[in-house]
């Protein structure tokens, strides 16, 4: 384990004890009533507001820009069919469900690198 996922980790642990005090006043709350249906409550309640908490806990930073490369594209910029790149994603630029994802050769990518980084499209 790393550092990094120990720390997760402790902080998941911790996260994970917050969910008992909303266990607690359901279970006071609905007291009288049948003990599994109120667990189901109380658990329904934890997951509408965990799910947020837990995405962040569990997000992935990227740092370093991620390309995918592929044999015999053509160029969407100059039609070349070679062996061709695509920006994925970077911190702020997302195009993992690309559905007409458009490769290019080495010359045009740097190109169209260029373009964006200028435009301000991704940093
Ligand atoms: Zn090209």
């Amino acid at each position: 384990m790393t550092m990094q996922l120990i720390k997760k980790y402790l902080f998941y642990l911790f996260r994970w004890q917050l969910s008992t005090p909303i266990l607690a006043i359901v279970l006071w709350w609905l007291r009288g009533y049948n003990g599994i249906i109120v667990t189901i409550i109380a658990n329904f309640i934890g997951g509408l507001i965990f799910f947020w908490v837990d995405r962040i806990i569990f997000r992935v930073e990227f740092t370093n820009p991620l390309w995918e490369i592929r044999n015999n594209i053509v160029c969407a910029s100059c039609g070349k069919v070679c062996e061709g790149y695509r920006l994925v994603k970077t911190k702020n630029y997302d195009r993992i469900n690309d559905k007409h994802p458009e490769f290019r050769c080495t010359e045009c990518s740097k190109e169209k690198i260029k373009e964006l980084s200028e435009r301000g499209v991704i940093i």
